[in-house]
């Protein structure tokens, strides 16, 4: 309160218009005392004056004597009035002040006294002034004295030193300021405790909106009272509420905003007209290599460091329309993004938002299909030359040639085979990558499909002159997948094996357990396969040798097939070569409880 400068104003304001009040009321108090007080003297100056007249008037009439001015002394000493006794020229006859009648007969003449003028023209004078006889300050008042014939006898004159009146009326002032002094006390005390009971909602409510402008959560002010300050205490009261729970409602609404944006896969990036990041998701720092905690507030190319980029801030709210472009972005590991740079709608300030697409699977997908259609339609076309060749050779007359009849016939169907081995490679691959195939995932006997598979390659290898052995580790290993599943997958690799193994070479299939998983290796002694051609061996239509494969009647699939395969079972294909040396092909799959 001590420090509350409206208190001091209000109680300065108070306190001088009550002090001011006290004088004024002091003042105008003291002039009409005086002026009752002068007036009550004035009058028994006067009622003495006519008394002492009447009085006198038997003694007057014979003349200046001791009888009468002993009559006048005794008379002016009892009522407390000085009495003097002035005849028709001015000359005092008895004086109340004088001891006996000589000293007053050498009084001096009193006829110009300004009363005893005034007395002598109207019948009574009055004046107040120093008495030149006392020298003393006095107030006169004069009557004409007359005898008992009415006729003018001179004039008797009462008087009374104002001393004592001023005396008096002084202590009364010094009273009333007194009494003043006190009442302007106690007003101070009033004004204090009522200016402070005022002020105390006032810095209730001050000290509540200090705290709500330093970010303290919530104040509410009780203040009872039904007048104006209450009424208003009460809206403060409310407009917290309101701005609480709007302040919720946005906090509401920028987590939710802020947990769209850290869970969307697109990058969104906002920034100011000073080309400075206000906002950027978690996924914008990811596909830009920049960290978003300390991205706000920094220019953008500072935290991504793209002039296309930046460039396309400046079109883009230099001519208010949508940006679409892509970026080739980062090194080594370059990614394609698609960018849209927007002109945000209705913000004060321009920002423009870019939104983030990351399209390198889908472009590296295009690219794949792209590659698949141009693999597939080589692959179709070969064959199908072939056998347009042969049968164009076969009408154009070598059907009547016995000799190579028979071949060409025979090659056509070489190359028919192929051409249905590829389809059925391709159906199968297609199946199994659209998840169209329906596998039956059972627990199947691995020593029963490799023998069921040794027993369909052993015709093959004895052809070739590959031994075929299998290792069984445990024969009552079981793996969880689909039967004719493992049968390709077996198949393709051991056929495999086989083609890329010299005669005299060995193919073992070898299985085992690793934890909770079932390990097939399908081991050749055959050519091998150079490193540099092992990241890209399971991919569709990948021949290390392609005149050769094709020569062996392979499609370029049976690898796919078999990664593909595995990966359906919840498993998965891995090579491991040395050239000149051999191959081990291992197949992981689930192992069945
Ligand atoms: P293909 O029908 O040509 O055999 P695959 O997908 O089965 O197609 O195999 C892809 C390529 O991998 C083959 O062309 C071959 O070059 C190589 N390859 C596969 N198995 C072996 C192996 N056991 N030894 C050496 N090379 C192999």
């Amino acid at each position: 309160m001590w420090s509350s400068r409206l208190f001091w104003k209000l109680f300065a304001a108070y306190a001088a218009l009550s002090l001011v009040a006290t004088i004024v009321f002091v003042l105008v108090v003291s002039q009409w005392q005086e002026r009752q007080i002068v007036g009550q003297v004035t009058k028994r100056l006067s009622d003495s004056a006519v008394l002492t007249e009447h009085g006198v008037r038997p003694l007057w009439a014979e003349g200046p004597s001791e009888s009468l001015q002993t009559y006048i002394r005794q008379l002016g000493q009892k009522i407390g009035t000085r009495i003097t006794l002035i005849d028709g020229d001015g000359v005092v006859l008895a004086d109340s002040e004088r001891t006996d009648a000589r000293q007053v007969a050498v009084m001096e003449n009193h006829g110009r006294r300004p009363e005893i003028v005034q007395a002598n023209r109207q019948g009574w004078g009055a004046s107040s002034r120093l008495s030149p006889t006392l020298g003393q300050p006095m107030l006169y008042h004069a009557v004409r004295a007359e005898n008992e014939r009415g006729e003018a006898t001179g004039v008797v004159r009462t008087a009374l030193a104002t001393t004592q009146v001023r005396r008096n009326l002084a202590a009364l002032e010094r009273l009333v300021w007194l009494l003043a002094a006190v009442v302007n006390a106690a007003v101070g005390v009033i004004t204090y405790a009522v200016v402070a009971q005022l002020l105390r909602p006032i810095t209730t409510l001050t000290k509540a909106a200090e705290a709500i402008a330093r970010g303290d959560d919530e104040h509410p002010v009780a203040i009872a009272s039904r007048d104006e300050i209450g009424e208003l205490a009460r809206s403060f009261n409310r407009m917290q509420q309101h701005r609480k729970s709007r302040e919720l409602e946005l906090r509401n609404t920028s987590h939710r905003l802020a947990v769209v944006l850290g869970g969307m896969m697109d990058g969104v990036i906002a920034v100011d007209d000073r080309d400075h990041i206000v906002l950027a998701n978690s996924a914008a720092g990811r596909m830009l290599g920049f960290q978003t905690q300390t991205a706000e507030g920094r220019p953008l190319l500072e935290c991504v460091r793209n002039h296309v980029l930046s460039q396309a801030v400046a079109d883009t709210r230099a001519e208010g329309k949508v940006e679409q472009f892509e970026i080739e972005f980062g090194d080594p590991d370059t990614r394609s993004i698609s960018v849209s740079s927007i002109l945000l709608p209705g913000a004060t300030t321009s920002l423009v938002v870019q939104v983030f697409h990351d399209v390198t699977e889908l472009r590296r997908l295009e690219s794949l299909r792209q590659e698949f259609v141009a693999n597939v339609s080589h692959e179709l076309k070969t064959p199908l030359s072939s056998i347009k060749a042969y049968s164009e050779t076969l009408r154009e007359g070598a059907i009547n040639d016995a000799e190579n009849n028979v071949r060409f016939i025979c090659r056509i169907e070489e190359q028919a085979e192929r051409l249905h081995q590829l389809i059925l490679d391709l159906i199968s691959l297609a199946k199994i990558e659209s998840g169209q195939q329906a596998f039956d995932i059972v627990p199947v006997s691995l020593a029963e499909v490799v023998k069921s598979c040794l027993a369909g390659c052993q015709p093959v290898a004895d052809a070739k002159q590959v031994t075929l052995v299998q290792q069984p580790a445990d024969t009552a290993l079981q793996a969880r997948a689909d039967e004719e599943g493992l049968k390709q997958i077996l198949g393709n690799l051991v056929d495999n094996a086989i083609k890329y193994t010299p005669s005299g070479g060995q193919v073992t299939i070898a299985w085992r357990r690793d934890e909770r998983m079932v390990v097939i290796d399908v081991r050749d002694t055959g050519v091998g396969i150079a490193p540099e051609h092992l990241p890209r061996l399971f991919e569709r239509f990948f021949r290390v040798d392609k005149a050769r494969s094709r020569e062996l009647g392979g499609t370029g699939l049976g690898l796919a097939i078999v990664k593909h395969l595995s990966q359906s079972f919840g498993g998965s294909a891995h090579v491991e070569s040395t050239p000149g040396q051999g191959s081990v092909f291992t197949v992981r799959l689930p192992l069945a409880d």
